[in-house]
Order: C-alpha cells, then sequence, then structure tokens
C-alpha cells in the first residue's frame, strides 16, 4: 500500500465506523507510524508502506474503529503548545482546559507557590511553569499512576522549566504541607449518571475518577474550597475548572466561605468554565 492509500483507506475505515474527524485521524495515525509529517501525504504520496508499518497502521486504525482515543494510540497530546505525555491512567488533556491555564498565567506571578490539585498528566502545573519563572509547584493526585506520567511529563520539560516541581501523592489536602499564593484545579466534575451519556472514548476510556465528580457533580468542589483555608495565603487566588453548568453552584460555595471578586471565565464556544476567587484577606 502506497501512503496516499493507506491514507484513504483508513479514513475510509473510520468514516464508516462514524468516528468524527475520521480524516484528522487518518492522518494522524498514519504519520505516528510511519514517522512523517503533515507535508508527506501531498509531498510524499507514493511512498510504499513497509510491512511492518501497514501492519501497524491497520492495528491502530482497528483499535480507533472499536473508539481508543487517538491520544491513547499514540501516546501524545498537544496543550498550550507543549507536547505532553499521556496514557490511560490520566485525564487526556483538553482544549477548554487551557482556559484554565491561561487564566493561571495572567493570576501567577513568577517566584509565586503554585498547587495544582488533581494534576492528572500533569499539563497545567507544567505548562504554568514552562512559561513562567522561579515558580515553586506541587501538583498532586490521589492516583500513583498519574503522578508517574505526571513526572515523566516533568523530566521531558525540565530544560525549559526553572522553577522547583515536586509531585505528591494526596486525596486533596490530605498530605499537602505548606502555603500558596495560587492554587488550581481541574477536578472531577461529571455528575455520576451523566458518565453513561459521554462519548466512548470519554466514558470508556478516561479514568473514571478523574470524570466522576459524585451525585451533584459538585463533591470536589466542596472539598477544596471549604478546605483550602489553611493552604492559601491571605488574598491568594483558587482557580478552578468547573462544567459548563456549575458556576451558579461553584459561586455559591465560594460565597459562603469568605472569597471575595469571583469571577467565571468562558471557553471559546461561549460556555462558562473556569471560576476565579480570591481569598479575602
Ligand atoms: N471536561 C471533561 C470532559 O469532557 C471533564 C473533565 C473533568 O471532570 N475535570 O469530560
Amino acid at each position: 500500500m502506497n501512503y496516499r492509500k493507506a491514507y484513504e483507506w483508513g479514513k475510509t475505515r473510520l468514516e464508516v465506523a462514524c468516528v468524527p474527524e475520521e480524516a484528522l485521524n487518518a492522518r494522524l495515525l498514519l504519520e505516528h507510524v510511519c514517522k512523517t509529517g503533515h507535508n508527506d501525504l501531498y509531498a510524499n504520496s507514493e511512498r510504499a508502506l513497509s510491512a511492518d508499518e501497514e501492519n501497524e497502521y491497520e492495528n491502530l486504525i482497528r483499535l480507533r474503529v472499536q473508539r481508543v482515543p487517538l491520544q491513547h494510540l499514540t501516546g501524545h497530546q498537544e496543550f498550550m503548545g507543549i507536547d505532553f505525555s499521556v496514557n490511560r491512567d490520566v485525564l487526556i488533556p483538553r482544549q477548554d482546559t487551557e482556559i484554565l491555564a491561561e487564566e493561571a498565567l495572567i493570576a501567577v506571578s513568577d517566584s509565586d507557590r503554585v498547587l495544582d490539585l488533581c494534576t492528572g498528566s500533569g499539563c497545567v502545573l507544567l505548562s504554568v511553569m514552562c512559561y513562567k519563572n522561579n515558580i515553586d509547584g506541587v501538583g498532586s493526585d490521589i492516583s500513583e499512576k498519574a503522578l508517574e506520567v505526571a513526572k515523566t511529563n516533568y523530566e521531558r520539560l525540565a530544560s525549559r522549566i526553572n522553577g522547583r516541581v515536586s509531585f505528591l501523592k494526596s486525596d486533596l489536602f490530605e498530605s499537602i504541607g505548606g502555603v500558596f499564593d495560587v492554587i488550581l484545579a481541574n477536578p472531577p466534575y461529571i455528575r455520576s449518571t451523566d458518565i453513561g451519556l459521554l462519548m466512548p472514548e470519554v466514558r470508556d476510556h478516561d479514568p473514571r475518577m478523574a470524570l466522576d465528580g459524585g451525585e451533584d457533580g459538585l463533591d470536589f468542589y466542596r472539598r477544596i474550597i471549604t478546605g483550602c483555608d489553611p493552604f492559601l495565603e491571605s488574598e491568594g487566588k483558587l482557580i478552578m475548572e468547573i462544567g459548563f453548568d456549575q458556576a451558579g453552584d461553584v459561586i455559591d460555595i465560594l460565597d459562603q466561605n469568605y472569597f471575595a471578586d469571583i469571577r467565571v471565565i468562558k471557553d471559546l464556544s461561549g460556555l462558562d468554565r473556569v471560576v476565579y476567587a480570591r481569598k479575602e484577606k
């Protein structure tokens, strides 16, 4: 099979199976297998695939037809212009979460101490640290396997980071020490009963513990907002990703817990996506 034929074949297989973005998925899987780039489809379309490449590509297309996420097949996801390693132990970084990282970049000053709860792949904390100087960053997660991924990502990015990073296993604040200028979190926030309604890639392949926010989806916001006081400086900032319909409820919890300057930031689809709050003096 030549390169273009492989692409067309994969695209058709994915299209017939109703996999969204079939052309993009076929191209990215082909490039992953052949270690090629975007231009090869046009510049090198006659290139013959080796038998190994052909086998691997067919296998990956088959898995994608079964709705294994593209990122689990390639092992990568770009976030904030940075390449992150991912696997089934972490939530795949979402484009929506770049709103949280962007808000963090506005709120965080060089040399701040930053805590990232539910860090997962580490994408939020590490991207802030790549773009700021001298941050003292702590990423925590309840999942040891997630922390392994975060540490791998740190090692890959270490030359771009000039602050201090540590990753630590903790159920939210349970094992956290110290006081922070900024606390970030993209916690699980899907209502337990809604998880079955998500796309198969998310429902069957993202870690359930990274999605499930309890009966009303708000469990982690309650625990973070009521538990953060000893760990947040006076006037420190708490910035969290939220579900599109959770702003009102999360603002209520913040209001009841002495936070000021509460703002909601929308994502690129115009949906509520991030809340920012500052601890009162
Ligand atoms: N936004 C994620 C999704 O699309 C949910 C992530 C989370 O619960 N933090 O499923």
